[in-house]
């Protein structure tokens, strides 16, 4: 659906009428096309005491092709930093000015054991935060606190959640600002989140945490290339006949997977087409029907199936004391109980195969709740309950399980909200704007890649940094 407010203040006169007025001017956000260049530009680094992650962050740069310089609170990480190749240069506030050279600002603050340690954050962001360009990134790494070996590294470790979070409400213009907190001996497996976080991929993914840990046959990831890392790999999408589910498809063929798209059978025809683009596979089939699992597993019985994404959803939305026990239950059937029985039916035979991916997919109404959608919210909160409760059971046969949780989308089913509720819900975040399906679509393939091994039991929010839940 069409935002027209983004596009009248985009443009001349309603810039001009939104700034004399005061009104929000939320930015058009860059994101990821074929045609340009992924990364591009200056990246400024900085650094806590004793950086651990200079390496791995020394590969980034240097295989993506941007260029880094050195903040001052990195300096003296420089010699061990240009060890590596990294810091090309230092940062110099001055002749950067306000007109945002910069693309990324990143900061190492894995060494940090103690609050009175937090200072070089300051300093690093106090000097560059208003010399990153519109759409920039920020991308602060850490140690998950619940591993650190004593109290006060875990209480500095998770002060960072407060920074980044707060960073991505100040910086505004369409910039991004997440945490990544990378376990010990993880940090070889940090590439892939990394790129997704600096890319436009992740134009909509904004205020997070993510969790990089180690995980099974880390020593022998499978061999993939960056541009198409799903080839070889099948993917099952369901509810893929539109809206999100047709966008997750889309994507997820470009970067090389073979698509086997799911959808109710009246929806077969939009099915057929959104396939055949993609020369995917379509099967029409209600995944809350009791015969479906087995259908699904006998479809794929065969090839087997390397991810898979549990798309499909509905709302029938009432306020509990007006709701029939049919909406209730339809609800919870098709959003959550569908998904534990195909998963249950393709893990028991094998068909999601060793080092698999299952992503399912919550909503922001799973973690703050919603008026009228208690069934919707249930459901959308069991599947972050699935999410952690399998991560650990499926972590020896090298399959990750994740989530992601859209905030608002712009799709038919956010059309179908009432015109002052649904402009609330645009503009409720850090991006002042609503998401698109492609938003959702890029999260998702980014924990379906072969370099996400070590993301697992996580809910990653797409929505833009909503207040909403937050
Ligand atoms: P949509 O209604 O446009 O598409 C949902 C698709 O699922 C449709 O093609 C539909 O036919 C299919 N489907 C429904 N029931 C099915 C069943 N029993 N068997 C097989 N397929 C079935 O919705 P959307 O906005 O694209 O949402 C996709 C997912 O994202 C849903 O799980 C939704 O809850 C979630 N989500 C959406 C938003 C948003 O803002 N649009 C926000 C949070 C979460």
């Amino acid at each position: 659906m069409k935002d027209s407010y983004l596009n009248f203040v985009n443009s001349p006169f309603g810039a001009r009428l939104a700034r004399s007025l005061g009104l929000p001017k939320p930015e058009v956000l860059h994101r990821y096309c074929a045609d340009r260049p992924e990364f591009d530009g200056l990246i400024a680094i900085g650094a806590g005491r004793e950086p651990r992650l200079l390496d791995a962050l020394a590969n980034l740069v240097t295989s993506i092709g941007m260029t880094s310089v050195a903040h001052e609170s990195a300096a003296l990480w420089v010699p061990l930093a240009n060890r590596h190749g990294l810091m090309t240069g230092r940062f110099e506030p001055a002749e950067s000015g306000s007109h945002g050279k910069l693309a990324a600002l990143l900061f190492d603050a894995s060494g940090i054991e103690d609050s009175s340690q937090l200072e070089p954050l300051h300093s690093f962001f106090h000097d560059t935060l208003r010399s990153l360009g519109k759409c920039g990134r920020i991308i602060v790494l850490g140690r998950p606190p619940e591993a650190c070996a004593s109290p006060r590294q875990w209480t500095a470790q998770r002060a960072l959640e407060g920074l980044t979070r707060s960073l991505g409400k100040e910086a505004r213009r369409g910039i991004t600002a997440n945490l990544i907190y990378v376990e010990q001996g993880a940090e070889h497996g940090i590439e892939a989140t990394l790129r997704f976080f600096l890319s436009p991929r992740s134009a909509y993914v904004s205020g997070q945490v993510v969790r990089i840990g180690v995980h099974t046959g880390a020593d022998a990831l499978p061999a993939f290339d960056w541009i198409q890392p799903l080839a070889g790999r099948r993917a099952v999408v369901t509810g893929a006949a539109r809206g999100i589910g047709a966008s997750i498809a889309s994507v997820l063929a470009a970067e090389g997977a073979h698509v086997i798209g799911i959808d109710i059978p009246t929806a077969r025809e939009a099915l057929d087409s959104t396939m055949r683009q993609l020369n995917g596979t379509a099967l029409a089939f209600d995944i809350a029907a009791p015969e479906a699992p087995a259908q699904i597993a006998a479809a794929l019985d065969e090839q087997g199936v390397n991810i898979v994404v549990h798309n499909a959803g509905i709302t029938k939305d009432k306020t509990i004391a007006k709701m029939t026990d049919a909406a209730w239950q339809s609800v919870i059937d098709i959003n959550l109980s569908a998904q534990e029985r195909i998963d249950d039916a393709l893990l028991a035979a094998g068909i999601l195969r060793d080092g698999g991916r299952i992503i399912g997919v919550s909503s922001i109404s799973g973690i703050a709740g919603n008026l009228g959608q208690t069934n919707y919210a249930t459901s959308k909160a069991g599947v972050i309950g699935r999410v952690q409760s399998m991560a650990p059971h499926l972590r020896a046969r090298g399959i990750t399980i994740n989530a992601v949780a859209p905030g608002f989308i712009e799709t038919q089913m956010t059309a179908k909200i009432p015109l002052t509720i649904r402009e609330a819900g645009r503009r409720m975040n850090s991006m002042s704007q609503g998401g698109q399906p492609v938003d959702v679509a890029q999260a998702i393939a980014w924990l379906a890649h072969p370099g996400s091994a070590g993301v697992s039991g996580q809910i990653v929010r797409v929505c833009g940094q909503s207040l909403i839940g937050a």
